[in-house]
């Protein structure tokens, strides 16, 4: 008997309890669902590269699951700069019952790895942090009334006239975030 669960995660993931509340469910579903008896039963695939792949590594280890890791070792990045890629072709290419995906800031190996696992049609279970950073209102508006707003200058101009991707404008009060992928303010909901 015997489940497997991939998993892809990016190198800057900082949140170890998502992954292990993921983890946790997708191996509550296998023994529940009768495809593993035992954590024993379950093999959880990993990227082995730094950050999130080790914090699910360790989770996993810590749950009792075997690890079938795919690391790419130095040799393997100094002949190729898509050895990440080819990595991530390898982990789908074995197979699993279930994927799972763990997006920082959109980064480009998990989010290949992801890409991948869905065109493989696997169940698919996504997650994803932004660095997006919230504004402060309150905090803005001292600001302005202070008159240091000027000295802020095109940013602060930005936050208060500038429009989101999505093509809405807003109002003080709403949750805006500053978007370090798009480089401007965006709506809090608007983060992806
Ligand atoms: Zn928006």
């Amino acid at each position: 008997m015997s489940y497997r669960i991939g998993v892809t995660a990016s190198r800057e993931w900082k949140d170890p309890v998502t992954i292990a509340i993921s983890l946790a469910s997708a191996v509550g579903i296998a023994i529940g669902s009768g495809q593993a008896a035992v954590t024993e039963d379950i093999t959880v695939i990993v990227g082995r590269a730094r950050g999130g792949d080790r914090m699910a590594e360790d989770i996993a280890v810590r749950m009792g699951c075997r690890i079938e890791p795919y690391p790419v070792t130095a040799e393997e990045w100094k002949r190729s700069r898509s050895a990440g890629f080819d990595r991530n072709s390898r982990m789908v290419a074995s197979g699993a019952d279930t994927w799972l995906a763990f997006i920082r800031d959109h980064s480009a190996g998990a989010t290949d790895c992801r890409d991948k696992a869905a065109a493989a049609g696997m169940a698919l279970c996504e997650y994803t942090e932004t660095s997006a950073v919230m504004i402060d209102w309150e905090l803005c508006d001292e600001i302005a009334a202070m008159g240091l707003d000027r000295d802020y200058g095109p940013p602060f101009e930005a936050l208060y006239s500038g429009r989101c991707p999505c093509g809405g404008p807003w109002e003080p009060g709403d949750q805006i975030a500053w978007s370090a992928d798009d480089d401007q303010f965006i709506h809090a909901s608007c983060v992806s």
